[in-house]
């Protein structure tokens, strides 16, 4: 009996990753200059541009939980500090 306990490459977007994570980020759209690094960043490919106009007129970036693992990577390349780390609520 052969059994598959991997999943195939470029499966992110079918498999949903937000159950397993401790923390997510949270976008603080007043401080998003709108750069757009962090969704180079991101390893799951799911930050976006909202249609939302900040504060300063901007268009600000989020992201969608349902695939974050929570890596964190997104916080950590925003020259603005526009995105935190949060504990996961469960
Ligand atoms: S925490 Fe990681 S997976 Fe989630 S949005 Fe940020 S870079 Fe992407
Ligand atoms: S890196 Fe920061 S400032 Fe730039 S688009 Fe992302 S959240 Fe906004």
């Amino acid at each position: 009996m052969k059994i598959s306990i991997t999943a195939k490459p470029n499966t992110t977007t079918n498999n949903k990753t937000g159950g397993w994570r401790t923390e997510k980020p949270k976008f603080i759209y007043d401080k998003c200059t709108a750069c757009a690094i962090c969704p180079r960043a991101c390893p799951e490919g799911i930050i976006y541009q909202t249609n939302k106009t900040n504060s300063s007129g901007k268009l600000p970036y989020d992201f969608d939980p349902n695939f974050c693992k929570g890596c964190g990577l997104c916080a950590e390349v925003c020259p603005f500090k526009a995105i935190i780390m949060e504990k996961e609520e469960k």
